[in-house]
């Protein structure tokens, strides 16, 4: 074990190890964390729909019909009602023929891309895509061509060198530390030029972007049967789980081929009930996405003039780039002490010297929230600056 205890040292001293912190209540834009009340910029609930009463109410009415377990894997007893109701709703409101819901995000990608890709085929997949995808591509045993960041020519490449049998493109949709888009129309011009399929993760997208939030292929204005269109769940829906969506046949092989999808309890049906009533308050609410968006606007104009940049991003995650580990942890601990809480992402999550602040915004802050995070990170990057001209 010492080995271990050594490896945890090296985290520690390289500004690396990573803490827990144990939140109370309800996720909202306010939370009590370790005790003390916290102005949170650190979620994924781009709606502030985590705690939204209507969805709460359906799963409740849900444990009455259901009870609270899955009880099996979906292709022996535990495919029910809910979950099939739950699909239709999806693929309705993503305008694709069929949905198929897996129990989380992770472990959609970790089994989609080798249901579709292996032994002989090939992955072509995005430098800064999601871990889940990553994995995925790695248990796939196919070929893995890692192309540079959103640079479609050198995708064009390595896609017109293939001679795989089967050619499986991976994007996020909206890059998760960067809160940039994918070039889709790019994407599916090339799917089609080399006879290949994209897997779509829109984990960021699905909920913010689009017209009733329908996601980022409908802010794209993009429409393709050769994609794959994953959607989670746990983030701007408030719930958990997440679903795929596409043309019949392929997600009759899903069912059919996906590990992750066949060798799983069945996600809660209290939750499938839950993620019905996520969708209606998702097209319902447009109120949501336009405070999004004034918040966005606010925090930037008011960041103009921090040392650190923001990086160009139109959706819910604003990245301040602050390049150094501890530099960039040194900015969350003064937030923090300010009683905001802003979380350093360090690699391995993002590549060596991107360390940053993931500001994430969600329409359940208030204008006046944006105006504290704006105060705050001024009053911290002053000090800092002043601090490193007197040392
Ligand atoms: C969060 C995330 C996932 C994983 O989804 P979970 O439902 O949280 O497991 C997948 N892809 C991307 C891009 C994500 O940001």
């Amino acid at each position: 074990m010492q080995d271990f205890a050594q490896s945890l040292e090296e985290l520690e001293t390289s500004g690396l190890l990573r803490r827990r912190r144990v939140v109370r209540g309800k996720q909202g834009a306010t939370l009590e964390v370790d005790g003390e009340p916290m102005l949170a910029f650190a979620s994924n609930d781009y709606l502030g729909l985590a705690s939204d009463p209507r969805i709460s109410r359906a799963v409740a009415e849900a444990i009455e019909r259901c009870g609270v377990g899955g009880g099996a894997s979906h292709l022996i007893s535990g495919h029910h009602e809910e979950h099939e109701r739950a699909e239709d709703a999806l693929a309705r409101f993503v305008g694709l023929p069929r949905a198929l819901l897996f129990s989380s995000g992770y472990m959609a990608n970790s089994g989609i891309v080798p249901a579709l890709a292996g032994r002989g085929d090939a992955v072509f997949s995005d430098a800064l895509n999601h871990a889940c995808l990553i994995d995925g591509a790695r248990l796939s045993r196919a070929d893995v061509h890692v192309f540079p960041h959103g640079d479609m020519d050198a995708l064009n490449e390595r896609l017109a060198r293939s001679s795989a049998r089967r050619r499986l493109i991976l994007s996020d949709a909206v890059f998760s530390m960067d809160g940039d888009i994918a070039p889709l129309a790019r994407l599916v011009e090339l799917c089609e030029r080399h006879d290949a399929l994209l897997l779509l993760d829109d984990a960021h997208g699905f909920g913010v972007l689009g017209a009733e939030g329908r996601g980022t292929l409908a802010h794209c204005n993009v429409k393709s049967d050769r994609i794959l269109y994953l959607g989670t769940l746990g983030k701007a829906a408030g719930v958990a789980g997440a679903f795929v969506a596409g043309a019949s046949q392929l997600i009759e092989w899903l069912i059919q081929r996906a590990r992750t999808y066949i060798f799983t309890t069945a996600m809660p049906p209290m939750l499938a009930a839950g993620v019905r009533a996520a969708v209606d308050a998702i097209a319902a609410d447009e109120w949501r996405r336009t405070r999004l968006r004034d918040h966005a606007r606010r925090l930037r104009d008011g960041l103009r003039e921090l040392p650190w940049p923001l990086l160009a991003s139109d959706t819910a995650i604003q990245p301040l780039m602050v390049g150094d580990n501890r530099a960039s942890l040194t900015l969350m601990e003064r937030l923090w002490q300010a009683g905001v809480w802003v979380p350093a992402i360090r690699p391995p999550t993002v590549p060596d010297g991107t360390a940053r602040l993931r500001i994430s915004l969600s329409a359940a802050h208030t204008p006046e929230h944006i105006d504290r995070l704006v105060e705050g990170l001024r009053a911290v990057a002053a000090d800092m600056t002043g601090n490193r001209a007197a040392a």
